[in-house]
């Protein structure tokens, strides 16, 4: 009898033991997935700007402690509110998904982290040297021009609007800082007529 319970004993314990796996097996996969879902930008399943400013922070603080040089581009269609205004709001929201495929492949052979930083506009952050992003930056504007997007089975050309530069621990400080300059330097692109890349100017913090 006492062996009989023994093996009851040992099956039940056998059956927690099991459930308990897969319980935890159950929250694990729910916390990668809530962790993918905090770093990623549901509409075009590449990082949010949270991951974007986190990630920027932590190269910049590298950086200042003797570590890898990195480039900063932050590109923005030009004049897309036109293209809502042409063919409406559903197509409007294919293209930063479009947009967004295009750059993962242009900029997939550069190590480079591409993240959505809002509307139809993105941030790509390039490590190694600066000469090397602008090439890629210069090659992607010129396909843009090139090739039209697939908006929603609209075929539709855009063109973009870059700003470009690499981070300099002393006139930058940190990740905002070169931040701060690259974003004017996109609006100076803006401002120079559009499609093109604009780099920052050597003194500019
Ligand atoms: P600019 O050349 O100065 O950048 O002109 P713009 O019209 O592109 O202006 P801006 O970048 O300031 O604003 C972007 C506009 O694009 C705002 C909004 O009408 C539209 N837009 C941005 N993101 C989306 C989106 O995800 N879906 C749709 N449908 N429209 C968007
Ligand atoms: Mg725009
Ligand atoms: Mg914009």
């Amino acid at each position: 009898f006492y062996a009989m319970y023994l093996a009851g004993a040992l099956v039940r314990s056998h059956a927690e033991y099991r459930r308990r796996l897969q319980l935890d097996l159950a929250l694990r996969e729910q916390r990668d997935l809530y962790e993918h879902l905090s770093r990623t930008d549901a509409l075009t399943g590449v990082y949010n700007r949270r991951h974007f400013t986190a990630h920027l922070d932590q190269l910049a603080q590298g950086a200042q402690q003797g570590g890898p040089a990195f480039t900063l581009l932050i590109l923005d269609v030009d004049h897309f509110k036109q293209v809502n205004d042409r063919y409406g709001h559903v197509t409007g929201d294919a293209c930063p998904k479009a947009l967004a495929d295009r750059l993962q492949i242009a900029f997939a052979a550069h190590a480079a982290l591409l993240a959505r930083l809002g509307g139809e506009e993105f941030g790509v952050l390039f490590e190694g040297d600066e000469a090397a992003a602008l090439a890629a930056a210069e090659g992607f504007r010129n396909d843009l021009v090139a090739r039209p997007l697939d908006c929603d089975g609209q075929r539709i050309t855009v063109t973009a609007s870059i700003g470009l530069g690499a981070f300099d621990p002393v006139h930058h400080g940190d990740g905002d800082g070169l931040y701060r300059a690259v974003d004017r330097a996109l609006y100076q692109a803006k401002g120079l007529g559009r499609n093109r890349v604009k780099q920052l100017e050597p003194a500019s913090a």
